[in-house]
């Protein structure tokens, strides 16, 4: 299996093809941006850490039967992965009110919901990655309705997986986003779980250990993404 040309490049990955046809290599990037590309930074080692911890959750999420592209870390910054066609949906779960449901709907930082929500978002740079629900998804030919239904159900089983796992590491999970793809018709997990798409809150000090603190400016960014790895990897 051979590395070849680039496919894409993304905000914090870039994807290259390999010589078979249904693997890729996604390849981690320190670059960091947030409020959809407005504002941009650098955060030293960060692929390194959001691919290896991408690699150990993808890893710990197969072992509960969870399906994921993942198929070998290749080296600290790469992931060989199977291809995927990206279903252009992003699935936001959350477990404490937090980010855009405290700024839009008014939920007081810090609250803890009484069951999980899922959210759905149109995965759509210009239009600012709107919410939207099942239906907008169905009839934006995104997926069909029952894909959406497994997508969400999946999305569920991930949450009450890693928000125990996290809990076991003194983190609470706060919410994630997720994104899935199609490979042979069969629907998998894709992208990367790290503190760039979670939001991690110490148990006992809920002080930020994720990209919240390169967000709103809050310093040791770098600090916060290693601390993550440290006490889910011990690395
Ligand atoms: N998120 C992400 N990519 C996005 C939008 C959100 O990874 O394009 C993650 C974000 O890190 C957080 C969760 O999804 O863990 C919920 O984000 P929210 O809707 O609160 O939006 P934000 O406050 O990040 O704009």
């Amino acid at each position: 299996m051979q590395k070849l040309q680039q496919l894409y490049e993304g905000k914090a990955k870039k994807v290259f093809a390999t010589s078979d046809p249904d693997l890729i290599i996604q390849e981690f990037k320190d670059d960091a941006t947030a409020f959809n590309g407005v504002k941009r930074g650098q955060i030293a080692e960060k692929g390194i850490v959001n691919n290896q911890l991408s690699c150990h959750l993808f890893r710990y999420l197969e072992s509960f039967g969870i399906k994921t592209h993942f198929v070998e870390e290749l080296s600290p910054r790469e992931m060989l992965c199977k291809s995927l066609k990206i279903i252009k949906v992003e699935v936001v779960m959350r477990n404490i009110a937090a980010g855009s449901l405290v700024k839009r709907l008014g939920f007081t930082e810090g609250t803890e919901l009484p069951y999980p929500i899922v959210e759905l978002y149109l995965k759509d740079d210009a239009l600012g990655d709107p919410l939207m629900n099942d239906m907008h998804a169905a009839l934006l030919g995104l997926a069909s309705p029952d894909e959406l239904e497994f997508i969400k159900q999946q999305a569920t089983k991930i949450n009450s997986i890693l928000k125990d796992y996290f809990l076991g590491k003194d983190l609470k999970l706060v919410d994630f986003k997720l994104e899935f793809g199609k490979h042979k018709d069969e629907i998998l997990l894709g992208d990367e779980i790290s503190p760039d798409t979670c939001r991690f809150w110490d148990k006992s000090t809920n002080k930020k250990l994720d990209k919240d603190r390169f967000r709103q400016d809050l310093g040791n960014v770098e600090d916060a993404y290693i601390e993550v790895r440290h006490r889910v990897m011990g690395v």
